[in-house]
């Protein structure tokens, strides 16, 4: 198994209205079993069109796999190209009408249309993946020993087809290694530092190990990916050579399982038994969203207010108006301010807050767009910093002014 070709088929992604992310989560899975994706095309729900794109793909790619156009709608035409490309015929097939037919039961849906026992019509050649999650069946033809699987397009469906079914029948079929990977999240060195620090570790590491640096704001991540037969001994691996960082970057060390910020920080508040509040002007509950986006995290969230009015910030969380007066409402004094308020309105020993312009449009009191302080207090220490990012449209600019936030209260509370 070489590489393999994903194709999505739908109007809807290409006119925009449809966000193409099951190619992302099919790349990913197949990543892991070692298959490398050589294309991801997206293309019209018709015949012809799907049939020259199939004929192609299979000149490239030893695997296809499209999502999309399998539902009982007129507009579904994929199982139709499928059977005329491969000179196939639709004919119904029991075990997948059976399959249906207990679906459709379950929900309660006891006649079934006529319209949904065509779905249980498959090319006769084609080996069926039951879909457990929709009415669809997932179909798939071999030519010489090249695979096409064919998926209906909603993500629900897809993933648990691909996860479940999909993965586990290459992993077999073609006897494919397993990839296991660790990320090491470095903070407070930069990556040209980090690499000469390393160098010696990085050398040594075993032959079926690659490292990649991964830059991320603030941080630096180390991703380590190593293949084999066997999961355990892979992660097992892993652990030990990551261990014999310690000795080197112990310090600089935050994380060397999780990836993702708010999950890192979760688990910190949860060990010290620490609760945290937010006050969010610019970000406008982004923070909040992030950091309850953890299961658990009722037990160091303790609630947040989106105070956007200025005089919100003044009856809410106690900003002084002559603060505001003086050093306008996106400011440094205003937003230690708001934190200190939002401590006290929480009884929390952590309180973040936000006050800024996310733009586009102009802000208040001539602050340029783009500019925004926020302040992380832990108990009575406070530090405010103030970032300035015009670049970013409204939605990333929230993302990632939340981002930078839980990062530098995980590289306070770490002590770096
Ligand atoms: P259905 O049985 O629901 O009709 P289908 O196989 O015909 O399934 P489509 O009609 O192409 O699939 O898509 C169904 C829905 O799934 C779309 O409305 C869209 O919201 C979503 N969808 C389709 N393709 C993708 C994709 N590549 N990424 C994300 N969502 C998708
Ligand atoms: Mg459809």
């Amino acid at each position: 198994m070489e590489n393999a070709v994903l194709i999505t088929i739908g109007d809807e992604i290409l006119s925009g209205n449809t966000v193409d992310t099951n190619s992302n989560f099919i790349a990913t899975e197949l990543k892991n079993i070692g298959i490398k994706v050589s294309q991801i095309l997206t293309i019209s729900d018709e015949i012809e069109t799907i049939k020259n794109t199939l004929e192609s793909a299979l000149a490239t790619g030893d695997l296809i796999i499209t999502t999309g156009g399998l539902g009982p709608t007129r507009d579904d035409k994929t199982k139709k190209a499928i059977a005329e490309f491969f000179h196939d015929e639709i004919a119904l097939d029991e075990a997948t009408f059976n399959h249906l037919k207990a679906y459709m039961e379950k929900r309660g849906r006891l006649e079934i249309l006529e319209r949904n026992r065509e779905q249980a019509f498959v090319p006769t050649k084609s080996t069926v993946f039951q879909n457990h999650f929709g009415t669809a069946p997932c179909m798939m033809m071999e030519q010489d020993g090249k695979l096409l699987f064919s998926l209906p397009g909603v993500p629900y469906e897809v993933k648990p087809l691909i996860k479940d079914q999909i993965i586990p029948y290459l992993k077999e079929k073609f006897n494919l290694s397993y990839i296991s990977t660790r990320i090491v999240s470095v903070v407070g060195i930069p990556e040209s530092i980090l690499a000469d620090t390393i160098e010696s570790w990085e050398l040594a590491l075993p032959g079926n190990l690659a490292l990649s640096y991964l830059p991320v704001g603030t941080r630096v991540k180390l991703r380590l990916t190593a293949s084999g037969e066997d999961e355990s001994i892979l992660q097992k691996l892993l652990e030990t050579e990551i261990q014999k960082l310690f000795p080197i970057i112990g310090d600089h060390i935050f994380a060397t399982s999780e990836d993702k910020i708010d999950k890192i920080l979760g688990e910190i508040l949860n060990e010290r038994k620490m609760t945290v509040s937010t006050a969010e002007s610019c970000t406008g509950g982004e923070l909040a969203r992030m950091i309850t986006s953890n299961s658990g995290s009722s037990k160091y969230f303790l609630g947040g207010v989106v105070p956007y009015a200025t005089e919100k910030k003044i009856k809410i969380l106690k900003v002084k108006k002559e603060t505001v007066d003086e050093f306008t409402v996106v400011s440094e004094q205003v937003a230690t301010e708001m934190a200190k308020g939002c401590q006290d309105l929480f009884g929390t020993d952590i309180s973040l807050s936000t006050t800024g312009v996310a733009g586009p449009g102009k802000g208040e009191d001539g602050n340029e767009i783009g500019t925004v302080f926020y302040t992380i207090r832990v108990h009575d220490k406070e530090v405010t910093s103030k970032l300035y990012m015009p670049h970013l449209e409204r939605q990333d600019f929230m993302y990632f002014v939340s981002q930078k936030i839980i990062q530098d209260l995980v590289g306070i509370l770490i002590g770096k």
